[in-house]
């Protein structure tokens, strides 16, 4: 550049002084008149790009996020994010997100995105950009609307107990529920932190909810991690409302929530209302309607979604009016506080996660009380496909938790569990002689009248599943096509649980075909789900190709548990793109695992009564 500059100067030095200034002028409208010449065209050029081009979305992106977060760095999320957002959803339509809001543009969102996977097991990036609020699909029926509720409703504290949570969306669930919920009805909501470490969670959070959330916002924190039983519990000990709502640390409350919950506590003071948990997908965020079904459990005693028989459906207002429901699902339900205290609050002897849904539903049930789902009132909730974190020394909770229920709720209906978990027979379970006494101080019924009277559909001999209901979230409404074992046709063996068919993450494996052994028994439903002896779903994670697949809780939401019986007598996994082979191993065990969809004899399973 030096030597070119030289080289004008002379050339200009050669020309007249007035010829000189003439020539600049010249030289310098020349430049302005390109300079915005240049402007106007990239400006149009922009402007002409179609919508989804990605330099388009991304400008746009931009200017909707301004400073915070796109581009923030993102793990450190929330905290001052842009609200001005949700207006610009709400004119692309609630529930409709834009498919590019998980679109990484720089190493630091894939780093969120990593972590996120890693610590909450659900899409982090996305969480993030959603922002505090952001419009939601009125799920309700829509007579729901034109339903009128009494005043005053009584107050309520809504106790969020929260361990390692991801920032953002426990401020999603604060923020919905300022912003949905009466004032009046809102008397306080605790944020009770299991002693989590995680960074967000410290410092940060304490100076937002300090700073930026009403007063009636509190922070309280377990010296000790506690689990979700006591957490509550110690939540539910600080709350002053008259009606106390628990819920999960990743929901999203929805139009009028609370007043159909709160109504019906009013004319029911000795209930449990619980709202239609809608799925919030934990890959995208999108939100949707889940449909009306009650809450069952099987003999391993874990909860499952059933339909709702026919008859209880078949007034006109069925969809609209309260549904008795034999359990519930645990995270979200609502009491009032005298009520959840006289009825021996939860079992504090229950450790980190598990069961104590279903010690509640039964403990409801048989002391007098009612539980209901309240179909006009929704409330979404983060379905993750695994629990991110474990317990501290790695303990097995809820099969200790579920040993504790066993023993003080069940009677001699344990010996169904009992038939399912044998290793679990003589496990130690601490000491449950206050539940017991408390059982006989509320003058309960037995567990004999719960089966006979709140679930008449389930099947007490304990011998496989009750005959239309189907098992697992969400499959309530899926119908079970076929039953049987599923042999491998060049090996002649069927399909197993490895080790007990209750093992969540267990393998499967193949074993010497018996119709006597309920292990190797597979209901394949219209969901495509495959269900070993009732309890569990075949699960090939859409992540891991040529991997084993595992049996997992069935989450209902396909992908992952999806499977197609079909051409060439494959097993076909279309989230996966794969097919189930078994390898024999002259050496080793056979194995199972997912492979190429070839039409080798490995690949080849026939289903069988
Ligand atoms: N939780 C807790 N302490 C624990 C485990 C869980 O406070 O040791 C909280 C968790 O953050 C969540 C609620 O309890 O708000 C229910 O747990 P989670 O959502 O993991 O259960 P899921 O919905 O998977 O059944
Ligand atoms: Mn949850």
């Amino acid at each position: 550049m030096g030597s070119g500059n030289k080289r004008w100067y002379k050339w200009a030095g050669a020309m007249g002084g007035t010829t000189h200034r003439y020539f600049c002028y010249g030289l310098l409208c020349a430049s302005l008149v390109w300079a915005l010449l240049l402007l106007l065209f990239l400006q149009l050029s922009v402007d002409r790009l179609p919508a989804g081009t990605g330099l388009h979305r991304r400008l746009e992106h931009m200017s909707i996020h301004d400073n915070s977060l796109v581009l923030s760095p993102v793990r450190k999320p929330a905290i001052q994010w842009n609200t001005h957002s949700v207006e610009k959803e709400k004119l692309a339509g609630a529930g409709q997100l834009s498919s590019e809001l998980g679109m990484i543009y720089s190493v630091d969102d894939q780093d969120v995105r990593d972590f996120g996977y890693q610590r909450h097991a659900f899409n982090l990036l996305i969480s993030n950009r959603l922002g505090v609020l952001r419009p939601i699909p009125d799920t309700r029926h829509p007579r729901c609307a034109d339903k009128e509720y009494p005043s005053p409703l009584p107050q309520t504290s809504v106790v969020i107990c929260f361990y390692n949570e991801a920032q953002s969306t426990l401020l999603r669930t604060v923020h919905t529920l300022l912003a949905r919920t009466p004032a009046p009805l809102l008397h306080e909501i605790l944020l009770v932190d299991d002693a989590s470490n995680l960074d967000e969670l410290q410092g940060e959070l304490e100076r937002y909810v300090r700073d930026k959330l009403p007063s009636k916002v509190q922070l309280v924190r377990n010296e000790k991690r506690e689990g979700l039983i006591r957490g509550r519990v110690a939540g539910a000990v600080k709350a002053t409302g008259e009606v106390l709502v628990f819920l999960d640390s990743h929901c999203e409350v929805n139009q009028h929530w609370l007043e159909p919950l709160l109504s019906r506590i009013q004319e029911h003071p000795s209930s449990a209302v619980c709202p239609i948990i809608d799925i919030i997908n934990p890959d995208t965020f999108s939100y949707s309607a889940s449909p009306l079904v009650r809450g069952g459990f099987n003999w391993g005693l874990h909860f499952r979604w059933d339909a709702v028989p026919p008859e209880l459906l078949s007034s006109p207002n069925a969809e609209i009016e309260p549904i008795r429901s034999p359990t519930m699902a645990g995270g979200l339900f609502a009491m009032r506080r005298d009520y959840f205290n006289q009825l021996g609050k939860y079992d504090q002897g229950m450790d980190i996660w598990g069961g104590e849904n279903l010690e509640i539903s039964f403990r409801i049930w048989m002391c007098g009380g009612l539980l209901e789902i309240i179909p006009c009132s929704r409330v979404g909730h983060v379905f993750r496909r695994r629990r991110p974190y474990g317990s501290p020394g790695g303990h097995d909770t809820t099969a200790r938790n579920s040993l504790r229920l066993a023993h003080v709720w069940l009677d001699k209906y344990k010996e169904n569990f009992f038939l399912l978990r044998p290793e679990l027979r003589n496990a130690d379970f601490g000491n449950v002689s206050e539940r017991t006494a408390l059982r006989h101080r509320l003058g309960c019924k037995t567990f004999a009248w719960y089966l006979q009277n709140v679930y008449p559909e389930m099947d007490i001999a304990g011998h496989g599943p009750p005959p239309r209901l189907a098992v697992g979230k969400i499959s309530h409404k899926a119908k079970v096509v076929q039953r049987g074992r599923i042999r491998h046709l060049a090996i002649g063996s069927c399909l197993a649980a490895l080790g007990h068919p209750s093992d969540k993450g267990g393998r499967v494996t193949l074993r010497k075909c018996s119709l006597e052994d309920a292990n190797q028994v597979w209901l394949y439903n219209e969901d495509g789900e495959l269900i070993l002896a009732s309890l569990l779903c075949l699960d090939a994670s859409e992540n891991r190709p040529n991997e084993r697949p595992r049996l997992m809780k069935c989450h209902g939401s396909g992908g992952s548990q999806q499977w197609a019986l079909g051409k060439y007598n494959r097993l076909y996994h279309a989230a996966l793109g794969q097919c189930l082979a078994a390898v024999r191993a002259a050496d080793q065990d056979d194995h199972i695992t997912m492979a190429i969809c070839d039409r080798s004899v490995s690949q080849q399973w026939q289903m069988e009564e």
